[in-house]
């Protein structure tokens, strides 16, 4: 089976996410990083009605030049009265102009004396009043339905007084990891054989689907048995949204997942065009999704943001966003070129138009150490080399792993 170009694997990873979830209502206040499940459109105007930018004085414009007595006192959170003619109100940052008023000047520029005010230099009428509805109209669309709810929309939807909004049930993710090697530091062993590892893939993928909003459903660890993996994968399908597995995808004797993909569902991507990544299964047993990841750590890293990522976003309802790449001058060399695209662990010095991208330490697939460094992935073109100098496309980890992008 030839490689799939990551493009063409995730069509058709994409073309297979299911219909969006049920949707339920949450309080504003625990909304955030969740799908809208329907459009909001405001309830007001924003501001409610003309009010002050300024410290200082509302006035007339006409009644200037001219000394005014001084009629009102209008602070943020009082009702703001009628302005009797010719003369002017004191008047703070946020409280509404008295009716009648048509220009605020600021206090840096008038002086008040024994309850009267005389206005420095000239004045332009509707200077320093935020207009009603300026920020936003009655009926504007606040929030689409797909949008995620950052703390900035949630600010913007609190200013119009709403309490809860409609978003899709959060996907749950089960975990399995696969392989004789692997040991749980948690599971209560403080030592291992030489011949065991510790199982990092586990932790670091309940960590991104907590850190992206979604629920991890921790499935343990099993051996490299075919039978036991592949009962595994039917029961899963019972209570998540889908699997993602770890390890045995490649074509050694005991890698048994991609067979029990195939035997008990089916096959859809099978080894991607991409390194770190190649030995990646995605399929559906029982109507679940299932990624067979591979079990290098770097590889079950950049898959899982590479290719269920975008998944998930899709499955949760949400609009696709993809992640910013910048471009930055390599300092570093591909002599030979590839046959899949190569995604380089690089740390970014410089900033804006002046980036340029070194290399993290090891490129190895099971070094998750340059990973813990890196800013971004550089990417290599399949069949291109890199020269010390050259412009290079760098995906930022920072946007790769946020959870407004997918
Ligand atoms: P596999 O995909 O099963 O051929 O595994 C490839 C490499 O990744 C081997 O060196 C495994 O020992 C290692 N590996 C597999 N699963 C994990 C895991 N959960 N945590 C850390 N390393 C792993
Ligand atoms: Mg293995």
């Amino acid at each position: 089976m030839a490689l799939t170009p990551l493009p063409d694997a995730l069509a058709t990873i994409l073309e297979r996410v299911p219909a969006a979830p049920d949707a339920e209502e949450v309080p504003l206040l625990s909304a955030h990083g969740r799908v809208a499940a329907c459009d909001l459109h405001s309830p007001m105007a924003v501001p409610a009605g003309d009010n002050s930018a300024m410290d200082g004085y509302a006035l007339r414009a006409a009644d200037i030049p001219g000394e005014l007595p001084v009629a009102l006192r209008i602070t943020a959170g009082s009702p703001p009265g009628a302005l009797p003619k010719g003369s002017a109100a004191r008047i703070f940052t946020g409280a509404l102009l008295p009716d009648g008023a048509d220009t605020v000047v600021m206090q840096e520029d008038a002086i008040e004396r024994d309850g009267t005010v005389s206005i420095l230099g000239c004045v332009t009428q509707g200077a320093h009043i935020r207009k009603r509805g300026a920020d936003i109209a009655e009926q504007d669309l606040l929030l689409a339905r797909g949008q995620r709810l950052t703390p900035q929309l949630i600010g913007v939807l609190a200013s119009v007084g709403v309490r809860s909004v409609k978003v899709y049930r959060r996907l749950s993710v089960a975990v399995l990891s696969t392989g004789d090697e692997l040991v749980d530091a948690d599971a209560g062993r403080d030592t291992i054989e030489p011949w065991q590892i510790y199982n990092s893939n586990r932790a670091q993928l309940i960590a991104q689907i907590e850190a992206l909003g979604y629920q991890a459903i921790d499935l343990g660890t099993l051996p490299d048995d075919p039978d036991l993996i592949g009962r595994a994968l039917e029961p899963a399908a019972r209570d998540a949204d889908c699997l993602l597995t770890t390890g045995g995808v490649s074509v050694g004797e005991a890698d048994y997942v991609r067979d029990q993909i195939e035997a008990r569902g089916e096959l859809a991507v099978w080894k991607l065009a991409i390194k770190p990544g190649k030995p990646l299964a995605f399929g559906a047993v029982a109507g679940m999704p299932v990624f067979g990841l591979p079990g290098n750590p770097v590889s079950a890293w950049a898959t899982f943001l590479l290719v269920v990522k975008p998944w998930l976003a899709a499955a949760q309802g949400a609009q696709l966003q993809p992640p910013k790449r910048v471009a930055a001058t390599a300092r570093f060399a591909v002599e030979r070129p590839g046959t899949r695209e190569e995604y380089l662990r690089v740390v970014l010095t410089g900033s804006g138009g002046g980036l340029e991208a070194q290399l993290a330490g090891s490129q190895s697939s099971g070094v998750l150490t340059s990973v813990s460094r890196a800013d971004g992935l550089a990417v290599v073109p399949i069949g291109s080399t890199v020269t010390p100098g050259e412009p290079i496309e760098v995906l930022l980890l920072e946007s790769l792993q946020s959870l407004y992008t997918s």
